[in-house]
C-alpha cells in the first residue's frame, strides 16, 4: 500500500509566495489593483492582477521567469525526490494556480516526482493568464468558495487507501485540512507561520481539534527525517 504526502506550495515548497512575486513584478511597471479586505476570494483578485500585468506589458516569459527563479524552502526538492523514490504519492494542494506550480516543478526537475497538482486551473490565452477556481464550494464556511483543502483532500482519498498520510503547510487555509486528518497521519506546520500558531492554539485548548501527530519544521530535512528516517546519513 502506498503512502501519501500532501504539500502546500507557497511558503512550503517554495520559500516565497508565487502570487506575491507576480504582484511585485507588476509593481515595477504600474501599481497593482487594490486588494479589498472584505473580499474573501483571492482568485478573482489574481485574475485582475493578470489583466493589469498584461496591459502593463508583462509577458508570459517575464512572469514565468519570475516564478521559475523562486527558491525552494531548504530541503524541499530533496524531500519530494526522496518520497517519490520511496514510492510515496506526492500531491501538491494549493490556492496558487496550475501554471505557476507546474512551471516551478518542471524548472526544478520535480514534475515526475509529483503524482498530482490540485489547484486553481490557469491557462494562457493571447499572452494573458486566466485563472479558474479549483472548485465552487459552500459546504465549508471557514474556507473560500474556490478551495477548501479538506474537501479536495477527501475527494482525492475517496477511492484510495494509504499506509501513511503526511501533510505539510504554513497557512491559514492549511488549518482546515489539518483538523480533518486522522490520528495516524502527521501534520507538519512550518514553524512561526499561521498554521503553526493555529495548531498551537487548539492544542492548548481543553478540546483540541487536531487528532494527527504534529511535527513543526524549519527545514524540510525535519520532515524527511520523520518520514524516511536515516535518509540524511
Ligand atoms: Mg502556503
Ligand atoms: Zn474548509
Amino acid at each position: 500500500m502506498a503512502s501519501l504526502a500532501v504539500f502546500d506550495f507557497d511558503r512550503t515548497i517554495v520559500d516565497d509566495d508565487s502570487d506575491g512575486v507576480v504582484i511585485e513584478k507588476l509593481r515595477e511597471k504600474q501599481p497593482p489593483p487594490e486588494w479589498e479586505e472584505e473580499s474573501r476570494d483571492w482568485t478573482p483578485y489574481m485574475s485582475e492582477v493578470f489583466e493589469h500585468a498584461y496591459t502593463a506589458g508583462l509577458r508570459e516569459a517575464d512572469v514565468l521567469s519570475a516564478i521559475g527563479s523562486m527558491r525552494g524552502t531548504p530541503g524541499s526538492a530533496r524531500l519530494i525526490a526522496a518520497l517519490a523514490a520511496a514510492g510515496w504519492q506526492v500531491v501538491v494542494l494549493t490556492d496558487a494556480n496550475s501554471v505557476f506550480v507546474r512551471h516551478w516543478l518542471e524548472k526544478h526537475r520535480l514534475q515526475d516526482c509529483v503524482t498530482a497538482v490540485i489547484t486553481n486551473r490557469a491557462f494562457w490565452e493571447n499572452g494573458r493568464l486566466y485563472i479558474e477556481p479549483c472548485m465552487r464550494q459552500t459546504a465549508c464556511a471557514r474556507c473560500p468558495s474556490n478551495l477548501c483543502k479538506s474537501i479536495a483532500l477527501a475527494q482525492w482519498c475517496a477511492r484510495r487507501q494509504y499506509a501513511r498520510v503526511a501533510y505539510a503547510g504554513d497557512g491559514r487555509n492549511d488549518y482546515c485540512p489539518a483538523t480533518n486528518l486522522p490520528a495516524h497521519a502527521t501534520v507538519f506546520p512550518r514553524r512561526g507561520y499561521p498554521l503553526d500558531d493555529l495548531i498551537k492554539k487548539t492544542l492548548a485548548s481543553p478540546a483540541p481539534h487536531i487528532k494527527a501527530k504534529v511535527v513543526p519544521w524549519d527545514t524540510c530535512d525535519t520532515i524527511l527525517e520523520e518520514l524516511l528516517p536515516g535518509s540524511l546519513e
